[in-house]
């Protein structure tokens, strides 16, 4: 769950000061994926943790109105993860990000690998433990099923994750922190050492994709005025995780999703700025 604060001037240590608005939305980098996914036409399942309190029972909810599959998510003893965001006067961000269930969250259990199973793409975050995304990674590749993932809140990324990964999907922050190269191009050619396709997302100036052994592709952004850009890289990452599965070539499945990422920067809020399937093909022409 975010929890947002804005405020003109973030407060010191041991300061108090007042703030001018508040806003509480359903978050999390797999549940934005997974209703982007969802709203551009997939059939989704979620996998992961809620706690036993009143963030877990709407975070849940938000899931199934969005028509996600969510008998894979568990509701745990203690709090829900939260994202604790304060928003400075110059739209500048402060986040702390508390775990909570997510972060007892050990691996595939159950029923989870039948569900991985019969689907077309497993998309993946790091806001679990490592070991259980390294679980979920190769499981996913046992069962011939592509893996996504999407290396954020940065970290170290160990070789046995690597392994099993077929699409890696960071920003440019996180690709730089991951190379050390600020350069796209540098960090895209890096990063295939690693992993055999990448799909760098780069804001405004729009997205580059590398698979070993072919040319680079760029497609811009589409010219539109953004007014909330939270979530921006989940719609991405969903809707073109989307369109390959339903066939479409790396460069038109970039275009798909930058189409849907541009509806969804020129609305407030996260997942309930994603657009549908309708209003993208719309866009598309
Ligand atoms: P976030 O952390 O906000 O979810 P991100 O940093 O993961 O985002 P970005 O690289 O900022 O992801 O953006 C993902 C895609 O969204 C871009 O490739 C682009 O297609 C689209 N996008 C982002 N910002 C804009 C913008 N200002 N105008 C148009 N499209 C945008």
């Amino acid at each position: 769950m975010d929890l947002v604060a804005y405020v003109d001037q973030v407060p010191a240590s041991g300061e108090t000061v007042t703030g001018t608005a508040f806003r509480q939305v359903p978050g999390g980098k797999g549940a934005n994926q997974a209703v982007a996914a969802a709203r551009v036409g997939a059939d989704v399942a979620f996998l992961g943790a809620v706690g036993e309190d009143a963030f877990g029972e709407e975070l849940r909810a938000n899931l199934v109105d969005c028509g996600i599959d969510v008998s894979g998510l568990r509701t745990v003893p203690g709090v829900s993860g939260v994202a604790h965001i304060v928003v400075d006067g110059k739209g500048g961000n402060s986040i702390i990000v508390v775990p909570g269930a997510n972060g007892g969250v050990a691996g595939v259990v159950g029923g989870d690998a039948s569900v991985i199973e019969g689907s077309a793409a497993l998309l993946l975050q790091l806001e679990l433990p490592m070991e259980a995304v390294v679980s979920a990674a190769r499981t996913g590749r046992e069962l011939g099923v592509p893996v996504y993932l999407t290396p954020a809140p940065a970290r170290e990324l160990p070789a046995e994750l690597l392994e099993s990964v077929d699409v890696l999907v960071p920003n440019q922050h996180e690709a730089a922190a991951i190379t050390g190269r600020a350069d796209p191009r540098e960090a895209l050619a890096a990063l295939l050492e690693r992993v055999p396709e990448v799909l760098l997302t780069l804001g405004g100036d729009g997205s580059l994709h590398g698979r070993r052994g072919t040319e680079a592709v760029h497609v811009p952004a589409r010219r539109v005025e953004a007014v909330d850009t939270t979530a921006a890289g989940d719609t991405f990452c969903g809707s073109f995780a989307v369109a390959r599965a339903q066939g479409r070539g790396p460069e038109e499945s970039m275009r798909f999703a930058a189409a849907a990422a541009a509806l969804s920067v020129q609305r407030h809020g996260a997942s309930s700025s994603m657009p549908t399937r309708d209003e993208v093909e719309a866009l598309l022409g």
